[in-house]
């Protein structure tokens, strides 16, 4: 946070100010604090920073502020918000919601998939100023003519790289088509590829580049451990382990596939855990339900693949276990950004076998820094993969790594002995993409 500013300095509308200030917020953060002004100019914006540095209110309050402050007669939204998945367009709403709740005459509406037709198109007929949706039901609802784009004022890409990942592209591109040409327009990424830069090219003027936080630099309050496993007995006992640990208040376990969140939760569940699945297979009200589960604290285990997991912002959650690596390095950075939310420390642990070194190495060339390696008694790896972080060749030390006093724990009951959810390491090479 930068201390030296405050909310009520920012020249944003009382109103904004005072239900920010409700929320527990004073001092805004860099983020915020770079992007307020310049958005209230009526700049275009490019921002890169890392997830968690408070990207949702660096946007929403300056368009709440215009639009408290500067009626405009007409249909349709004036502020329009893509988001790549229903859980991040579904916090955006609320977001929208708690910042304008002052603001009696500002009504927010969202479009996402999975939510039956009839109740959508009730809510789109009535007037509302901001719109928040995931961009192929949004085409939808432009091509039956509900949603008239004419008059919007503001454009926000939230996620950007995320959208352009999972293919919305064209559809961006279609929705922004589709806007006035003299909007303003803001696009938040947190990798800055070519394709982004192209994007942003298309559809800002001039835009005021903003890179909050390098990703090199970011993650300070994470603790991010690596344990070594021999397969996949072991891993699950070591998850067993951990996940016992007092200290884990909540956790978000992300397994490759939907399939094997699915097994995971509910073999967890069997242990006693207060776990749940969330993946894209689910119904929009199962997802909804669990999520709300996790909010309120009623679940302590939330077992999910990438794409459903992204965005999710709930402050009670301690760690993060990735049970697969992901595909992808960048979401290595999108998952560990779960934990340490809202100025919380967090610890982000990986399980990784001699599988998933290559993996492995481009996570950390990609987050600039070696995971370090951890090991727990009772659970060390029999084989050591790599015990020293800096040695990236992933060669294997022949000296120097402790090894346990038994070569292998004896199978105990309880959570030390093998899981009924292990399952044949045929079964996890088969897995393929991640799932979401
Ligand atoms: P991002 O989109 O950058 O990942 P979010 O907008 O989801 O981050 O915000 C992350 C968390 O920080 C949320 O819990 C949010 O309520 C909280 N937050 C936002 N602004 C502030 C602030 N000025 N001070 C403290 N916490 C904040
Ligand atoms: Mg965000």
């Amino acid at each position: 946070m930068s201390q030296e500013i405050r909310f009520d300095q920012l020249s944003l509308d009382p109103r904004i100010v005072s239900a920010v200030t409700e929320s527990g917020y004073l001092h805004p953060t860099p983020v915020q604090a770079q992007a307020i002004p310049a958005l209230l100019d009526g700049a275009d914006l490019l921002v890169s920073s890392r997830t968690g540095s408070g990207k949702t209110a660096a946007f929403m309050l300056p368009a709440l502020h215009r639009l408290a402050t500067q009626p405009a007669p007409g249909r349709g939204p004036r502020l329009l918000v893509l988001s790549p998945t229903r859980e991040l367009a579904t916090q955006i709403t609320e977001a929208a919601k708690k910042y304008g709740r002052h603001l009696k005459q500002v009504r927010t509406v969202s479009i996402l998939g999975g939510v039956p037709y009839p109740v959508q198109n009730r809510m789109l007929s009535k007037p509302y100023e901001i719109l928040v949706a995931t961009p192929g039901r949004l085409i939808d609802q432009l091509s039956s003519g509900r949603v008239d784009l004419s008059r919007v004022e503001m454009l926000v890409l939230d996620e950007a790289d995320r959208m352009l990942d999972m293919g919305f592209i064209e559809d961006v591109q279609r929705i922004a088509g589709a806007t006035p040409g003299q909007r303003q327009t803001l696009l938040f990424s947190a990798t800055m590829g070519k394709e982004i830069v192209r994007l942003s090219r298309d559809l800002l003027r001039e835009p005021l580049r903003i890179e909050a936080t390098s990703q090199q630099a970011s993650h300070e309050h994470i603790d991010q451990r690596l344990h070594y496993v021999d397969n996949l007995a072991h891993k699950n006992r070591l998850l067993a382990h951990l996940l016992q640990d007092g200290s884990v208040h909540q956790a978000i376990v992300f397994t490759a596939t939907k399939r094997d969140a699915d097994i995971l939760a509910s073999d967890l569940s069997g242990l006693g855990h207060a776990a749940a699945a969330l993946h894209g297979d689910m119904h929009q009200g199962a997802r909804n339900r669990t999520l709300d589960g996790l909010r309120r604290g009623r679940l302590r285990v939330l077992v999910a693949t990438d794409v459903a997991a992204r965005g999710i912002d709930v402050p009670g959650i301690s760690h993060v276990i990735n049970y697969d690596l992901p595909k992808m390095a960048e979401d290595y950075v999108h998952r560990i950004g779960r934990t340490g939310r809202a100025g919380n420390q967090g610890i982000a642990i990986s399980l990784a076998s001699g599988r998933d070194l290559v993996q492995l190495k481009r996570i950390e060339r990609l987050t600039g820094r070696a995971i370090a390696v951890h090991t727990i008694e009772g659970f060390e790896p029999k084989v050591p993969v790599r015990h020293a972080p800096q040695d990236a060749k992933g060669r294997r030390p022949g000296k120097g790594q402790p090894r346990s006093a038994r070569p292998e724990s004896p199978p105990r009951r309880g959570m030390g002995a093998p899981a009924p959810w292990i399952k044949s390491e045929r079964g996890t090479q088969a897995r393929k993409r991640p799932g979401g």
